[in-house]
C-alpha cells in the first residue's frame, strides 16, 4: 500500500527535503493561482505578479498584494504545516524549499526554511534597494514609499520572468545533491525552477514522494504519488 512504502521510506531517511507549492497552504484558505478561486478581479494572477504590471499600474499590483496580505495574516498554519514542522526537528538533516511567500512554515515552526520566491510580509525599495520587513495593513498609502529614501516600494518577491534571488538555487541544490528523500507537496509544476530542483534530487538518487489531489508536471517522475490534500495524507504517514 503506498501510505506504508512512503512511511517506510521516511523511516529509513536521514536527509530530507521538503518542496513545497501552494497547495499545502490551500486548507489554510489560501488560494491557489491555478486552482479554483484564483481569480481577483477580473485579472488572473500570473498576470499581476510580473514585472511589466507592476510598472504599468503600482497600485493595481499593491491592491492586490494588500488583498492577500490580509488573507495570510487571517489564515493559521494547518496540520500539514504541522507535520512538516515536526519532520524538521526529527531528522538530522533538513530543509524546506517553498514557492509559497505566505510565511506560513515559518508560522508553524520551521527554521530551516528557504522561500525561494520570496515573502509577503517583505519590502524591496526600487531605488536604494533597501529590504525590509513590510506588514503594513492596510496600507497607509498605495503604492508605499521608501522611509528611507522617498523611492518606489514593491514586494520582495521573485515575480513571473524575473531572475531568482542570488544565491538561492545554489543553497537549494547544494542540499539536494546529498538528499536521501525529497517530499513534493501542493505544486502542480508549471513553474520550471522548482521542478528542476525536484528532478535534480532524483537525478542524484533522492527517493521522491508526492502529495497533491490532483496530477502534476512531476507525478509521472516520483516514486509514490499520494492523491490526496497534504492537511489529511500526512498525518497518515507521520507517526513518529
Ligand atoms: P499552483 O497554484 O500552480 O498549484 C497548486 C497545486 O496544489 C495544484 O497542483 C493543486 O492540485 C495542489 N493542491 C490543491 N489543494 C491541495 C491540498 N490540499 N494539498 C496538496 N496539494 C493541493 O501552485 P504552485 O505550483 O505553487 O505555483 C504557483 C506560484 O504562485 C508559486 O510560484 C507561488 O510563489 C505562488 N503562490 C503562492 C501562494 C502562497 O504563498 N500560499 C499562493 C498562490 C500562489
Ligand atoms: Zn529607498
Amino acid at each position: 500500500m503506498k501510505i506504508e512504502k512512503a512511511k517506510e521510506i521516511l523511516k529509513n531517511s536521514k536527509n530530507v527535503a521538503v518542496l513545497t507549492g501552494a497547495g499545502i497552504s490551500a486548507e489554510s484558505g489560501i488560494p491557489t493561482f491555478r486552482g479554483e478561486g484564483g481569480y481577483w478581479r477580473n485579472y488572473r494572477s500570473e498576470d499581476l505578479a510580473t514585472p511589466e504590471a507592476f510598472s504599468r499600474d503600482p497600485q493595481l499590483v499593491w491592491s492586490w498584494y494588500e488583498m492577500r496580505r490580509g488573507v495570510c495574516l487571517n489564515a493559521q498554519p494547518n496540520p500539514g504545516h504541522k507535520i512538516i514542522a515536526e519532520m524538521e526537528n526529527y531528522y538530522p538533516e533538513f530543509l524546506v524549499i517553498t514557492q509559497n511567500v505566505d510565511g506560513l512554515h515559518a508560522r508553524a515552526g520551521n527554521k530551516k526554511l528557504l522561500q525561494i520566491h520570496g515573502d509577503i510580509f517583505t519590502s524591496r525599495c526600487t531605488d536604494c534597494m533597501t529590504i525590509e520587513h513590510f506588514d503594513e495593513h492596510p496600507l497607509s498609502t498605495n503604492p508605499p514609499l521608501c522611509p528611507s529614501c522617498g523611492g518606489l516600494l514593491r514586494p520582495h518577491i521573485v515575480w513571473f520572468g524575473e531572475a531568482y534571488f542570488p544565491g538561492m538555487i545554489d543553497k537549494c541544490l547544494n542540499f539536494l545533491k546529498s538528499v536521501d528523500t525529497i517530499c513534493i507537496i501542493g505544486t502542480s509544476g508549471q513553474v520550471s525552477v522548482p521542478v528542476q530542483l525536484a528532478e535534480y534530487a532524483i537525478s542524484q538518487g533522492a527517493k521522491s514522494i508526492e502529495i497533491n489531489p490532483s496530477t502534476s508536471t512531476l507525478t509521472e517522475l516520483v516514486d509514490i504519488a499520494l492523491q490526496a490534500p497534504a492537511g489529511e495524507i500526512l498525518p497518515k504517514i507521520w507517526d513518529k
